[in-house]
């Protein structure tokens, strides 16, 4: 309860507190689940659902190690590292690793556990990790960044932390292609030589090393997708009480990294109009909307600062509290806490960071009537490419080239049968082949293949939560939602597996 009303807890103790906060509402159907499936008895049952819940809940294993880097100058310096699996009731596990001076084991854990939530509640068949070094990747140079990040790689392969089917790290905060080319050198150098699927012990690869098409924009398009989908639904418009569409709507952007960069030109494509952007050093503002890839381009011409930009005027930090309709927060966690909760001005906050809302905070939001995509859902865009690029990866093939032409003729061979079958029992229906496999039928390109496989996978994950909502009478309260979808999901692999070893 103190994790409740905390100003500012600690963030594994937030996402525990959001766990437990979902348990409670949707463990009489989890023991209703047993009660149809099994013939246990009502104690039997009970000790079932309490004991699953408890593994769900807690975190597998973590590692933690130090390793020596001579800097540039010659002097010695410790780095510490950090790699944390929460759940390996699905395997490989997934989960990013982040450059940051503000990783730590703790932090680490969280976002670990937020995996998987987030890979359960968009039915991505991964467990759940993360993994981290404590530095401020700003201070060093490539070379430097090169040795931390082939050191890191072999401290993990050590202890089986990476591995195509054990653990597949990808990129977050201040990583990208770049460090993910260094990992997968390392581990096809060393333990992963005789491994055939090595290239798969992580994601997020650049495509010439056998990444795919459409990563890099992925998670902030699944962001928009998420934004849209609700801001279309009447349903939920008309409980926040605007208008649905995107018709003269406008947004502010906190954190104009990979995440809410993306996000913000994706919105603006769809005509809403940017009129803040809030980053570390710089809040821009401009009422008759920001150019946002103009803004992309001069922030990485402008050695990762927005600050200059001639396309909007610069403010102080209270452009957060402006007034719009959408406010994507990017940055990192805990950046919505009671104090910004309580000034917010918005009507729809999209969570394309990890944990940037407080439980206290959460609860504010839900009194001023905003409306929270949580982050488990509104962010699930990158890990659902990251498990196409996985699937790629494995069964060694390129979406884009070869694989078209034998969808097309084997599908649609199966598809005429599955009919002719149909239409000879006298079954009046007609098989609708997935937009995915639609879009593979018509023979498109590997982004178009991509771009669609997410649009189905995030719209499916928006209706699953959507429906979980309105069962368990939760309101606005999508967060709780969401982790019931996650649980729910990952309580029946639990129960078929069986607990014990
Ligand atoms: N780091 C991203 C996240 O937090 C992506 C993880 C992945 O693709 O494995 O969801």
């Amino acid at each position: 309860q103190k994790v409740a009303s905390d100003p500012n807890p600690s963030f594994y103790r937030m996402v525990e507190y959001f766990y437990h906060n979902a348990v409670r509402v949707c463990e009489a159907s989890l023991l209703e689940y047993l009660q149809k499936h099994t013939h246990l008895s009502d104690k039997k049952r009970r000790q079932r659902v309490t004991g699953i819940l408890k593994v769900m809940g807690s975190c597998n294993s973590s590692l933690q190690f130090e390793f020596p880097l001579q800097r540039k100058n010659g002097d010695y310096e410790i780095v510490q590292g950090y790699r944390s699996q929460h759940s390996v009731h699905r395997l490989p596990c997934k989960g990013g690793i982040r450059f940051s001076d503000e990783v730590n084991m703790e932090e680490v854990k969280a976002l670990a556990a937020l995996m998987t939530y987030k890979c359960a509640c968009s039915s991505i068949p991964f467990g759940g990790s993360k993994g981290g070094v404590a530095i401020n990747p700003k201070k060093y140079t490539i070379a430097e960044l090169q040795r931390i990040t082939r050191r890191y790689t072999l401290e993990l392969a050590k202890k089986n932390y990476i591995g195509a089917g054990i653990d597949v790290p990808a990129p977050d905060m201040n990583t990208s292609g770049r460090e993910m080319s260094w990992i997968v050198d390392t581990y096809i150098k060393t333990l992963g030589y005789h491994d055939i699927n090595a290239a798969a012990c992580v994601t997020g690869k650049p495509i010439n090393g056998g990444g795919i098409h459409g990563r890099v924009e992925a998670t902030g398009r699944g962001v928009f997708m998420t934004i849209s989908t609700f801001m279309h639904d009447e349903y939920w418009m008309k409980e926040i009480g605007i208008e649905p569409g995107f018709k003269n709507k406008t947004a502010i952007i906190q954190g104009y990294g990979n995440v809410g960069s993306y996000a913000a030109v994706y919105l603006q494509q769809h005509g809403v109009k940017v009129i803040g952007v809030q980053e570390v050093d710089c809040n821009l503002h401009n009422p008759e909307g920001i150019n946002t890839t103009e803004l992309q381009q001069y922030k990485a011409k402008n050695k990762g600062s927005v600050k200059g930009f001639s396309g909007a005027k610069e403010m102080g930090p209270e452009l957060l509290f402006e007034k719009c309709d959408i406010l994507v927060v990017a940055a990192m966690e805990k950046t919505v806490n009671t104090e910004v909760a309580s000034k917010l001005n918005c009507k729809v906050i999209g969570e394309g960071a990890n944990g940037p809302t407080t439980p206290a905070a959460d609860a504010i939001l839900r009194d001023k009537k905003i409306l929270v995509l949580p982050d488990l859902l509104a962010n699930a865009g990158g890990v659902t490419v990251s498990y196409f690029e996985y699937l790629k990866n494995i069964n060694h093939v390129s979406f884009g080239k070869l694989s078209i032409k034998f969808w097309r003729d084997s599908n649609t061979a199966l598809l005429d049968s599955v009919e002719q079958s149909l239409k000879a029992a006298k079954v009046d229906a007609k098989i609708e082949p997935s937009p995915v496999f639609q879009t593979m039928m018509s023979g498109a390109s590997e982004i178009h293949i991509v771009n669609s496989g997410l649009e189905y996978s995030m719209a499916n994950a928006c209706q699953n939560v959507m429906r979980s909502a309105k069962m368990h009478n939760l309101g606005l309260d999508l967060r709780t939602a969401a982790y019931i979808t996650a649980i729910e999901k990952i309580f029946v692999t639990y129960d078929e597996m069986g607990l014990a070893l």
